[in-house]
């Protein structure tokens, strides 16, 4: 039987944002919720909803849960009903189960029982809007690793008109520029020679500590 590729359990804000931009993608996703209003709120921008209680083995497999390639638990409030229904796509053979967690101790038996991927909205989006006062030039970031990552920064108005050699980036300020964004248009691996001009951002990679001094640069 051909699989699916998504479905979400649990249509609340979290889920909700998740199915949509999935399907506005234009991925085929099942939206799963307890109850029923919201199936039927999200009905409005899902190719199919149902209404089911995912702590209910039978129910999940009535839905065919099993055909999904990658199921995303989204239900974070409940936590007793959110370990229960990792537990049970675990042992049904979900592939792919993605949980998100409310905190650490969440996360830990989310993790212990399988969920291949554990997200901690709040905690993330706090960091990133910590990160976002810090550096300030920093517009977008990837984290790569404890140590690296890739950051979309806006250029030090010092640098306007200069090219990648003459600022000597790398060797200076040890890290590199893997793309230039400049009216929305993406050059990748520029060349020494490039100019950069007033309003470019950076696509930098480096170690973190690197990074959060060249994006402070004036
Ligand atoms: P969010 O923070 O994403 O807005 P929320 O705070 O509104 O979510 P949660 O308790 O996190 O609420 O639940 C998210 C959704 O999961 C709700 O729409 C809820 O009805 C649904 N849900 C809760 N328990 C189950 C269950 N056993 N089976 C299916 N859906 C469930
Ligand atoms: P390197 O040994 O640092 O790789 P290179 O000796 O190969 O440099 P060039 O490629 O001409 O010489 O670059 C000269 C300098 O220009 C580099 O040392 C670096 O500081 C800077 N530079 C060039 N391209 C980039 C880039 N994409 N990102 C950051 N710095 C760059
Ligand atoms: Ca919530």
């Amino acid at each position: 039987m051909k699989t699916k590729p998504y479905a979400v359990i649990g249509l609340g804000r979290f889920g909700t944002s998740i199915a949509k931009r999935l399907f506005e993608a234009g991925q085929e996703v099942l939206g799963i919720d307890i109850d029923e209003t919201k199936a039927e709120d999200a009905e409005l921008f899902l190719s199919h909803t149902v209404v089911a209680d995912a702590t209910d083995e039978r129910a999940l497999t009535s839905v065919g849960i099993l055909n999904f390639d990658c199921v995303i638990v989204a239900i974070g409030n409940n936590m007793q009903s959110s370990i229960l229904t990792v537990m049970i796509l675990k042992d049904l053979g979900v592939k792919k189960i993605i949980a998100k967690a409310l905190g650490k101790h969440h996360g830990q038996v989310l993790d212990k029982i399988g969920a291949n991927l554990i997200i901690y909205p709040e905690r993330d989006m706090g960091e990133r809007v910590a990160n976002q006062l810090l550096s300030p030039n920093m517009l977008n970031y990837i984290e790569l690793s404890n140590e690296y990552n890739i950051e979309e920064i806006m250029i030090p108005s010092k640098m306007a008109e200069k090219s990648l050699k003459e600022l000597d980036i790398r060797a200076k300020y040890k890290v590199s520029v893997i793309a230039i964004v400049r009216d929305g248009e993406i050059l990748v691996s520029p060349s020494p020679k490039k100019i950069i001009h007033r309003g470019d951002l950076l696509v930098i990679i480096g170690n973190k500590e690197s990074l959060a001094k060249f994006s402070r640069l004036e």
